[in-house]
């Protein structure tokens, strides 16, 4: 499985786009604006179809772009049910907006749920719910390729922000030591922003939550 990093948008929020040239299968994690553009050129080089789109949560950063990757690829939208408002009516969202910004509702095919499993790449791919940030907020472990993708949860040396509606900085600290750090410490983690850590890592240094 090939990682691609395509940050974009206005605050550079990572997208994961996953790919299997082998197999012609492909994923997205998170879909900020524009990503489809940079998305399209990496399918086309390694003839890959992308079939699945995954949210790490509903913030308008990561689903700015969802309406177009679904509108050209076709691709099934998962996420989480707490965040069906954010992803189905963003509108609620327009006080946290830049003015003048405009998100799209986007369907979701498949709610996922804490302790779910995906088929993909090979491997059964668990879902964790970790909220705190957002109320809908998944990471999603690949425990073959030992990489975790943890949205707005954990960051390098950092956790996502709670003073947004939903969140809660207790409800973060659990999500992050009873579903991050109980993961093995030389885990890959890709965050929603900047760049990768592992569980180690943060179990030792993070200044917030502490392993
Ligand atoms: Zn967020
Ligand atoms: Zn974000």
């Amino acid at each position: 499985m090939n990682v691609h990093v395509l940050p974009a948008g206005p605050i550079q929020t990572n997208a994961y786009l996953l790919t299997a040239p082998q197999t012609g299968e492909a994923v997205l994690i998170d879909a900020p604006e524009g990503v489809w553009e940079m998305a399209q050129s990496v399918l086309k080089d390694e003839r890959c179809r992308l079939a699945r789109l995954w949210l790490t949560h509903g913030h308008w950063d990561h689903t700015q772009g969802a309406a177009e990757v679904v509108r050209r690829s076709g691709a099934e939208v998962c996420a989480h049910r707490d965040d069906r408002p954010l992803i189905e009516t963003p509108e609620v969202m327009r006080p946290l907006l830049i003015p003048g910004m405009v998100v799209e509702p986007v369907k979701v095919g498949r709610w996922l749920e804490d302790g779910d499993t995906i088929d993909a790449f090979g491997e059964k791919v668990r879902v964790r719910h970790v909220p705190g940030h957002c109320p809908g907020s998944l990471m999603f472990y690949f425990e073959g390729a030992g990489a975790a993708f943890s949205g707005d949860a954990l960051f390098r040396g950092g956790v996502g922000r709670t003073d947004l509606p939903g969140g809660d900085f207790d409800q973060l600290e659990h999500s992050i030591r009873s579903r991050l750090y109980t993961l093995p410490d030389s885990t890959t983690v890709f965050p929603g922003h900047g760049g990768p850590t592992t569980v180690g890592e943060e179990k030792a240094h993070n200044p917030y939550v502490s392993g």
